[in-house]
């Protein structure tokens, strides 16, 4: 596939070019931001355990970097191909611009479905993909960090490498590490924490009120579901519904949210988990509750089953799990949509804060970097909600209206060299 064919790039630039005429976003300006700036197509051969050699595709997209060094995640699925890599990392641009920091969009990920690796088979995979993109990522450069189906252990890999590279250890070349070698406290449970945060925000402006009467279904029971869980359960609400790939369990009294992550951190499959009633994960995603988090991956809800949605707010937990065509729908019907480049910003914004710990090897207590990240993400919720009021539109499109507004100042601002 080339570069800008997937569904999520074009997705991704038809709403950049609907929102960019709406604010009347300079056109010179969206021109260059159609375009990522740079991608690198890599081979990541390994030998698996079994003795045969077996190579997989590895990508690096640098989207924009007009406002510091490219940030974004690394991908290891199936799914994972040059232009939803390119797709993710505008998302990334776009995210970054959105919630003040002072880093631009990137994104990368290897084709493939980590489940079928040994660890050490995965770790000469992380190894090798980070020696062939090491030429473009670096604590200035690019920052890469963990997205779907990499974690802590990863980025450990990956900052490794870096270092035995460079001869000595360089903590800022990626972030999401875990805490003995550099990570953040917080940074793990942030994304989660941030869309929990943003699901008070929009209740506020909803009327609503977040306590026992309060239904919520989460669609991906994982490394943002199962944070945002927890935090709004101890808010008093009662999560009826969650979801991974083998499919929904349902409680209308609400699920054991501590019960069932043991369950599932313990590689159990929500299939198997007892005392609950089995539903498929299109029944989930119709549940008439107040908050629906999809949390999975992108493009669960298309103009196909957008009709059957019919939660009250929705919070976009995944990047992309709303089409463009399903926002459409569901935001005509009055429906509260938390776009993805604002709801699940909280994982970037600690990231930025590991980055900088990094830098500076000093590090923060819990409640400084929970605090920042609310104080931030407040701030940027504010500014979306004030785009969707001026200008009339629905909330995904008020993200990138008030993301590009930072953008494009910037852009200006630098200019186009040569000049
Ligand atoms: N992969 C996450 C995202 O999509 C986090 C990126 C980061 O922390 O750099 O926002």
């Amino acid at each position: 596939m080339s570069l800008m064919e997937s569904p999520l790039y074009q997705d991704a630039v038809k709403q950049l070019e609907e929102s960019a005429s709406i604010m009347g976003l300079d056109p010179n300006i969206m021109e260059r931001l159609k375009y990522p700036k740079r991608a690198l197509q890599v081979a990541v051969p390994i030998r698996l355990d079994d003795g045969t050699v077996k190579t997989f595709q590895g990508f690096r997209v640098q989207h924009n970097m007009t406002l510091g060094p490219g940030k974004g995640g690394i991908r290891f699925h199936p799914k994972v191909d040059l232009s939803e890599t390119a797709g993710l990392a505008m998302l990334m641009t776009f995210k970054c611009a959105l919630v003040g920091l002072p880093l631009g969009g990137a994104k990368g990920g290897i084709s493939v479905d980590p489940s079928t690796l040994s660890r050490q088979e995965l770790q000469a995979l992380t190894r090798r993909y980070t020696t062939e993109i090491n030429m473009i990522v670096g604590p200035n450069i690019d920052i890469p960090a963990p997205d779907i189906g990499t974690d802590g252990q990863t980025m450990a890999w990956f900052m490794d490498t870096y270092s035995q590279l460079k001869g000595y250890t360089v903590p800022g070349v990626v972030t999401g590490k875990p805490i003995t070698v550099g990570g953040s406290l917080g940074r793990a449970e942030a994304t989660g924490k941030g869309v929990a945060f943003c699901v008070n925000f929009a209740a506020e402006k909803m009327g609503m009120k977040i306590g026992s009467n309060t239904t919520v279904a989460i669609h991906g029971f994982g490394k943002v579901g199962v944070p945002a869980a927890e935090d709004l359960r101890d808010q008093g609400a009662k999560i009826v519904a969650i979801s991974d790939v083998s499919g929904a369990v349902y409680n209308k009294d609400g699920i054991d949210i501590d019960k069932a992550s043991s369950f599932t951190k313990r590689g159990g499959l929500l299939k198997d988990l007892p005392n609950v009633e089995h539903i498929s994960n299109a029944e989930l995603l119709a549940l008439d509750v107040d908050i629906l988090i999809p949390a999975a991956i992108d493009g669960v809800i298309t103009e196909e089953n957008a009709d059957t949605v019919k939660a009250k707010m929705i919070a976009e937990g995944a990047n992309g799990p709303l089409t463009k065509e399903a926002i459409e729908i569901i935001a005509k019907k009055g429906t509260f949509i938390i776009p993805d480049i604002l709801c699940n910003a909280g994982g970037v914004i600690v990231s930025y804060f590991e980055w900088v710990q990094g830098l500076q090897n000093f590090f923060w207590d819990l409640d400084q970097i929970n605090s920042k990240l609310h104080d931030i993400l407040k701030d940027a919720f504010e500014n979306v909600y004030e785009a969707h009021q001026e200008y009339k539109v629905d909330m995904k499109k008020a993200a990138f209206i008030a993301a590009f507004k930072r953008l494009m100042r910037a852009m200006r601002y630098r200019g186009l060299f040569p000049g």
